[in-house]
């Protein structure tokens, strides 16, 4: 569904009410919060030259993430436990990155490739820190497995 949205804003320009209405159907306050987060200007991203590698960050309430749009993954603790626990379909860094892409609403910053580690380093969360992700996958299905 993000994808269809994001797909009619490619070519819109602009985000209809109509797309508005569908984003807050399927997300709920997530889409508003993801609006804020595009409109406040808080999506920039990275490439990374001479590699032409991209990494996309974004600033939520509660500190800078890194999300990357190709594997849908964010680096935020929504994301961590709600999401890899079936709970949640998308966190809104993740919605607000697609939106920001699609709209052309994001900084750009261009770094040097020796930079990335630094960069990533620094938006990795201390959960994931060290945790392979295909493990981290794993140990949270299924769904309400941390009982909560
Ligand atoms: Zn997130």
């Amino acid at each position: 569904m993000l994808k269809k949205v994001c797909r009619d804003l490619r070519q819109a320009g602009t985000l209809t009410d109509e797309m508005k209405t569908v984003l807050s159907q399927t997300f709920q306050k997530r889409s508003d919060q993801a609006l804020v987060l595009v409109e406040e200007g808080k999506v920039t991203r990275f490439k990374f030259g001479p590699s032409g590698r991209t990494v996309w960050a974004v600033a939520g309430r509660k500190g800078e993430y890194q999300v990357l749009p190709e594997s849908m993954f964010c680096t935020c603790d929504d994301y961590y436990f709600r999401v890899m626990g079936r709970k949640k379909q998308l966190c809104y860094h993740l919605i607000a990155q697609q939106l920001a892409e699609a709209t052309g609403r994001h900084r750009s910053d261009s770094l040097r490739d020796a930079d990335y580690e630094v960069v990533t380093g620094r938006h990795r969360s201390d959960s994931l820190r060290d945790v392979d992700y295909e493990v981290v996958t794993a140990r949270w299905k299924p769904a309400g497995a941390d009982g909560t």
